[in-house]
């Protein structure tokens, strides 16, 4: 049996060995540019299993493209990326600095599932489809298999009976809910949310919050980019808030909301409520 002694002694025999102590996903220094235009100026965030982290802050701050960056959607020209303990490797340096290995990115992605704000379900293909879509095409799974898994997460995120029907025919909180179990079909390790409810009525908010709040109680490891402070206050373990491409504050939610130090983090949160 291994105990882990400080954070970095994690290779054994050239394998990563992971451990509780190592982070799902770790982001060091990040810093990303688009041309001359600095967005992010060096952000660190930890989510270690279990962790629900979120993210707050104003409008281009930076926080959809952090999370763009840590699935690699986006690549970034400074930082590690680290997703349990196994560091991104990049190719050219600076501002042409790119993922070098395929596979890496391949598995790193696959394994941070992401919810946009927009659902991006894909409109020809039934709700079941769409769940079923990644895990046989891109994991190369059992198609059987993957069906019972899909079935089962739409189920759980309460669209059991909406197999058949295509996208157009469900409101917008049933599909952003089918997007989620897209998600959890991926049997991901962390779930990165992009503004989840944003797109939806007040009343429809509620059922998905009701969903994502639920897998936070499953102890899901997740990053979630929202402007809902009352579910951020809910149902995170961290709070960072952004300010212009940096952390500005960032702390236990209680801490963080009932006795914000920072004047802007005063401000932005007496303009959202
Ligand atoms: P947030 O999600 O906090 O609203 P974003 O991460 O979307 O902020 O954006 C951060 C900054 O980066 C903003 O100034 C935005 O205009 C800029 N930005 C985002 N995406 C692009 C892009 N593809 N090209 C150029 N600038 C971008
Ligand atoms: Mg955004």
């Amino acid at each position: 049996f291994f105990i882990a002694i400080g954070l970095n002694d994690k290779k054994i025999y050239g394998e990563y060995h992971v451990t509780d102590t190592t982070p799902v996903l770790e982001i060091r220094d990040l810093h990303k540019a688009y041309g001359q235009l600095e967005v992010i100026k060096g952000v660190d965030i930890t989510a270690h299993k279990g962790d629900v982290v979120s993210l707050i802050g104003s409008s281009g701050s930076g926080k959809s493209t952090i999370l763009r960056c840590a699935n690699l959607l986006e690549d970034s020209q400074q930082g590690e990326i680290l997703f349990q303990g196994e560091a991104v490797k990049w190719k050219g340096d600076g501002m042409a600095r790119v993922p070098a290995d395929a596979k890496q990115v391949l598995r790193i992605r696959t394994n941070l599932s992401m919810v946009f704000q927009q659902f991006n379900l894909w409109a020809h293909m039934t709700i079941l489809q769409n769940v079923m879509e990644a895990p046989v095409t891109v994991l190369g799974r059992d198609k059987e298999e993957v069906e019972a898994k899909a079935r089962l997460y739409l189920e759980k995120v309460g669209i059991g009976d909406k197999c058949d029907v295509y996208p157009a025919q469900l409101s917008g909180g049933q599909q952003q809910r089918a997007a989620i179990a897209r998600g959890l079909c991926m049997e991901p390790q962390a779930l990165l949310f992009d503004e989840p409810t944003s797109a939806l009525d007040p009343e429809l908010e509620q059922e998905v919050i009701k969903v994502i709040k639920s897998l936070a109680e499953e102890g899901r490891t997740m990053l979630i980019v929202t402007h809902d402070m009352k579910m951020a206050a809910d149902i995170s373990s961290h709070v960072v808030f952004l300010h212009q491409g940096l952390i500005e504050e960032e702390g236990a939610p209680d801490r963080l909301f009932g006795a914000p130090k920072s004047e802007r983090l005063k401000q932005f949160l007496s303009s959202t409520v």
